[in-house]
């Protein structure tokens, strides 16, 4: 439940009355400043804690999560800028931003050139992986730690904004030192509770992929955590669900685009690459994924795709002329939704 207060020391007399009276009722609880109000979010027995605080009277009770699921994610009041590279989200801005780069990093030389052509073609930030979560452990797992110092180095060297997939909280700790500029929770991690935790306190802009058997319910409840533990700077991608369809990687789940962007105010990417796992199908459900309101793409692009380790994410990796195919197409789109790429402002 959430109580919204005047002061801390409102918050901490409530906490303390109410260890008073129900001493094995309250299990955690928080006080929440990071917005313009004083909010103390307690869990618990809630139907006993509610009726304590009746009888103490006078307390502006927000939420009872025994009636509602959610009250940050489309409550406008704690509507936070994010920011996301060179960009700051708002609802009115009619910008679309492009995430692009490889699945993981394999060497610098490589992440290098492949990033500096990204830069050249239009593109809002560089992704490409340190370390990657595989089903099989004879695929190839990234090249470590050592990553979040070859992107750090790509941005500074290309004033290109980058997002890294992190795993722990020294990854998230690194990414801070080095000044990363987003973070992405991976779709085998999206119900890590621990980790997002961790994310969601460190502010840094956190990139939060479904899990491929969850659900937008699901994905909700774990970007409510963002602003429970943090300033709600979470982003929230589409990336394909598991279905008994096997002629594409993933069913790529359009409609959760639209569900997500009525939903929460959150900035809604999509990522077609590992939506359908198929390359000659990504510019088209990236067009698809715009005009149901996506703000960001994300997409697995490489300078020669052919000389990834394999088997990786090779069916899905555009190389540079298919890249800027895509970024063509989707132009066509964005002139009908009359929205711009961001780098083009
Ligand atoms: C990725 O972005 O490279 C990735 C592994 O994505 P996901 O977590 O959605 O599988
Ligand atoms: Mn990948």
């Amino acid at each position: 439940m959430i109580i919204k207060c005047s002061s801390i020391n409102e918050a901490l007399s409530i906490i303390e009355y109410l260890r008073c009276t129900l001493p094995n009722a309250i299990l955690n609880h928080q006080i929440n400043d990071n917005y313009n109000d004083v909010l103390l979010i307690i869990d618990g027995q809630i139907d006993q804690i509610t009726n304590s605080i009746a009888e103490r009277g006078h307390l502006n009770i927000v939420f009872n999560s025994l009636l509602k699921p959610f009250f940050f994610i489309n409550n406008s009041n704690y509507n936070k800028d994010i920011i996301f590279g060179n960009r700051v989200f708002s609802k009115q801005d009619n910008l679309i931003s492009v995430v692009a780069g490889p699945c993981e990093i394999e060497s610098y030389d490589e992440l290098y050139e492949t990033a500096s052509l990204l830069k050249q073609k239009g593109c809002s930030m560089f992704r490409a992986m340190p370390m990657k979560p595989r089903t099989s452990p004879y695929n190839y797992q990234g090249v470590g730690r050592k990553g979040f110092y070859y992107m750090a180095k790509i941005k500074e060297e290309l004033d290109l904004p980058v997002l890294v997939e992190v795993f722990s909280q020294d990854d998230i700790d690194i990414c801070l030192e080095l000044g990363i500029d987003a973070i992405q929770i991976g779709s085998r991690n999206m119900q890590n509770y621990d980790l997002i935790k961790r994310a969601a306190k460190s502010g840094i802009t956190t990139v939060l992929k479904k899990g491929m058997w969850c659900n937008n319910e699901q994905l909700l409840k774990a970007a409510e955590y963002f602003y429970v533990f943090g300033k709600g700077n979470v982003v929230l991608c589409e990336r394909g669900i598991q279905t008994h369809e096997s002629s594409t990687r993933n069913t790529f789940d359009i409609s959760s685009i639209l569900y997500l962007k009525s939903h929460c105010q959150q900035p809604i990417m999509a990522d077609a690459s590992h939506g359908s796992g198929r390359k000659e199908m990504i510019s088209t459900l990236n067009c698809s994924a715009i005009l149901a309101g996506a703000d960001i793409i994300e997409v697995e692009v490489c300078r020669y795709p052919d000389n990834t380790i394999k088997p990786g994410d090779y069916f899905q990796i555009l190389n540079i002329p298919q890249y800027e195919e895509m970024l063509n197409d989707i132009r066509q789109v964005l002139k009908l939704v009359q929205k711009k790429y961001d780098w083009e402002i």
